[in-house]
């Protein structure tokens, strides 16, 4: 879908009846004391809300037992520890303690749901790979995400946070080793990507692409590389279409 065909078509179409009434003066005077939160203003904006704006929080789950069992679909996000996976979720929930990031990394093993608008749920999947996890732990909590990537039927995509400046880790092709089988969607964020210069983030996200290529082959459309970052929130309106999509 090109979205953003769509969102530049409206202002467009919104400006017509106005054209056809008035003279151009007049039209010069509306668009100059149009509020930017009045009511015209936010018919002509090419906004289209993201996916995940207004996502509340439903419940948190530390076993299979305590999953959702409405089947609403699910959209899950995954990630090392510390790679900025609750800060992305809050960019593109556009608020800023959606998700919570763990005080002490690698703690955190409840997966945590959020309701979308359009009924539809994110699955905030524990950080893995902190080296400080007893092992044994490390390995119930590891068994408790695969098991859920890999026989989770509501579940329509994965998004996977990787930290641009270190790209994909062995964790990170585990898992996708686990769910590409499925052929369900994908979406990597290569996140803080703020923290590397124009070319090395040109560079970071071809080299993803180029890893994923060589693991998985030619997988068309069904994987998307994303440079992210939810500081400056480049790559947030490319990712809310992304995810649009699946939603569709
Ligand atoms: P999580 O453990 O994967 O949920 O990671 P967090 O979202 O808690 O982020 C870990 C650290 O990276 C925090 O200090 C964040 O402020 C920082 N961080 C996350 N995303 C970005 C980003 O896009 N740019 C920058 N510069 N820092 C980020």
């Amino acid at each position: 879908m090109n979205a953003g065909s769509k969102v530049n078509a409206s202002p467009a179409a919104a400006l017509r009846p106005r054209a056809r009434d008035d003279a151009k003066s007049s039209m010069k005077k509306q668009a100059i004391v149009a509020k930017p939160n009045d009511r015209t203003a936010a018919v002509d904006s090419p906004h289209l809300p993201g996916p995940l704006e207004h996502a509340t929080f439903v419940t948190g789950a530390t076993s299979a037992a305590q999953l959702p069992s409405e089947g609403a679909r699910e959209i899950a996000f995954a990630g090392r520890s510390n790679a900025g996976k609750s800060s992305a979720i809050n960019a593109l929930a556009r608020q800023h303690r959606l998700a919570f990031a763990s005080r002490t990394p690698g703690r955190t093993r409840e997966v945590n749901f959020f309701r979308l608008r359009s009924g539809d749920l994110v699955a905030d999947l524990p950080g893995y790979g902190y080296a400080a996890v007893p092992e044994a732990l490390k390995r119930s909590w590891q068994d408790f995400l695969w098991s859920y990537v890999t026989t989770r039927s509501p579940l329509i995509g994965l998004v996977l946070i990787v930290d641009a400046r270190h790209g994909l880790k062995p964790l990170d092709l585990d898992l996708l080793d686990a769910f590409m089988p499925s052929g369900r969607d994908v979406l990597v964020l290569a996140t803080k990507i703020d923290k590397l210069n124009v070319a090395k983030g040109r560079d970071a996200v071809a080299s993803i692409r180029a890893s994923l290529r060589d693991r998985f082959g030619d997988v068309g459309g069904r994987v998307a590389v994303v440079g992210f970052s939810a500081t400056t929130k480049r790559g947030l309106v490319e990712a809310d279409d992304i995810l649009r999509g699946w939603l569709a």
